[in-house]
């Protein structure tokens, strides 16, 4: 099958020009000017007034996670799919290993999950619950087998939390086999104790939950994992940074040339802390970390984006219907699982208020939601790029379009939307999975388990740049 997108508008990291793309099988085969007169194809698709950008890269995404009792509601076939409507055509999700079991098992769980099931392409990252001899040599075998990123968490005692002895364990042994850490930075302990005092105080509100998780225990541990990194020679990538107190930390330590890197969240630059109030609705707003102040956390956050400081924004999308779910943490905050929709939005959202809010230039947009994700997690230029020989992963993004985004007409399986009633501009016209259109002007038209699990390289990117 051969596909040419004519008349378009390519949008890159790198910047944008007028030319025709000429898509063969998989992957991207042609890029000039004027190809209708040269080549013969089995479909047009007229990008008049479009841009032709790089399928999104989510590499931040909880299908089917157990927490707290319950498991996020999207399937790896629901949630792919939604994700296809936004415009997202590669997630990278987290296998979970629980404490005691083998890493392997863990990720042949995700695979089992996943496979038949993602319409779009996906990897895994394996989230590490123990730093044991074991594991540690485990690590080795999965960056060969292109699962190059281990995440840990200095929060939630008990259940994925690590002490700094294992963390630092962790990285000396990515920077022996290339391989990349990813952290959860909170300071868990402290946490937990001033909820404990909150709840004690009758203070049981969502509310709570983005009043006991400070935004110094975000900076202190964010400090403390990036000086063990150093201390290890090991490159670190702070996932869902949503404050300045840690968002200073990053910049000092980038300053001096560490490579550290982070990614924040559509919900920390659209989103604020008075949205956990409002009584118990407010639970449709608890992740963690919380939900921040607005004043000054979003503009920093942006201004993080522009200059680099920030390199990608991702979901962490895990949701939670608000009714059966959510609904488990009345009268007690800590009982609410913790996790939000959000991975059909994402590219949408940072464009509406990024690009169209005159924050950063559109290449900069296709960047932290693309190419940036491909190249610290080894997937570049096979994604994240319009370019001969790249899959071709390709949206034909309308910057033109305006749509209301509401739970009922979203794809994602879960019952609210964060955004409910936002108006927006920009949306997906055409969105291409290697070769093949899965969304066509709104329409599903891909298929099952046609998405293939990505065998992605370690992460060398993280530490040249
Ligand atoms: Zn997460």
């Amino acid at each position: 099958m051969r596909t040419l997108i004519v008349n378009g508008t390519i949008v890159t990291a790198d910047g944008s020009y007028q030319a025709d793309v000429l898509v063969d099988g998989e992957t991207i085969a042609q890029i000039g000017a004027n190809l209708a007169a040269t080549v013969t194809v089995e479909r047009t698709i007229d990008a008049t007034g479009r841009w032709v950008i790089p399928g999104g890269i989510d590499i931040h995404t909880h299908m089917e996670l157990p927490f707290g009792g319950t498991f996020a509601k999207d399937t790896f076939e629901t949630g792919t799919r939604a994700a296809a409507f936004g415009g997202t055509t590669t997630i990278v999700d987290f296998a979970v290993q629980s404490k005691g079991q083998a890493l392997r098992t863990g990720l042949d769980a995700w695979h089992a999950k996943a496979e038949g099931n993602a319409v779009i392409d996906y990897g895994f990252h394996m989230i590490m619950s123990d730093v044991t001899d074991d594991t540690l040599a485990e690590m080795d075998q999965l960056v060969a087998e292109g699962v190059p990123d281990f995440k840990l968490f200095t929060a939630y005692p008990g259940v994925f939390f690590s002490p700094d002895d294992h963390i630092f364990r962790a990285l000396q042994q990515t920077e022996k086999n290339g391989g990349l850490i990813l952290m959860h930075a909170e300071n868990g302990p402290a946490i937990d104790v001033v909820a404990a005092q909150l709840i004690a105080e009758g203070k049981t509100d969502p509310y709570y939950h983005g009043v006991a998780r400070y935004p110094v225990f975000e900076g202190e541990a964010t400090s403390r994992v990036i000086k063990l990194a150093e201390a290890a020679g090991a490159p670190i990538y702070i996932v869902h940074m949503s404050v300045v107190n840690a968002l200073n930390v990053l910049r000092e330590a980038r300053d001096r040339g560490v490579p550290a890197y982070a990614e924040t969240c559509p919900q920390y630059l659209f989103l604020s802390i008075e949205d956990l109030g409002n009584g118990f609705n407010g639970s449709k707003f608890v992740c963690s970390p919380p939900l921040r102040e607005k004043d000054p956390n979003w503009d920093e956050l942006w201004t993080a984006l522009r200059r680099n400081d920030l390199q990608v924004v991702s979901t962490d999308h895990c949701p939670f219907d608000f009714h059966g779910q959510k609904e488990m943490g009345r009268g007690d905050f800590r009982k609410i699982p913790n996790g939000l929709p959000g991975v059909e939005d994402r590219v949408d959202l940072v464009f509406n208020g990024g690009v169209v809010g005159g924050k950063i230039s559109k290449e900069r947009w296709v960047e932290i939601v693309s190419t940036e994700p491909a190249k610290l997690f080894g997937m570049y230029p096979r994604k994240g790029a319009i370019a001969v020989g790249s899959d071709a992963d390709i949206v034909v993004y309308d910057p033109e379009r305006s749509r209301t985004i509401s739970a009922e007409t979203h794809h994602m399986n879960v019952d609210y939307s964060c955004y409910e009633g936002w108006e927006i501009k920009g949306g997906s016209d055409v969105v291409m999975s290697r070769g093949s259109v899965v969304v066509d002007h709104g329409e599903f038209t891909g298929r099952k388990g046609y998405g293939q699990f990505l065998k992605r390289g370690p992460a060398e990117y993280a530490r040249k740049a």
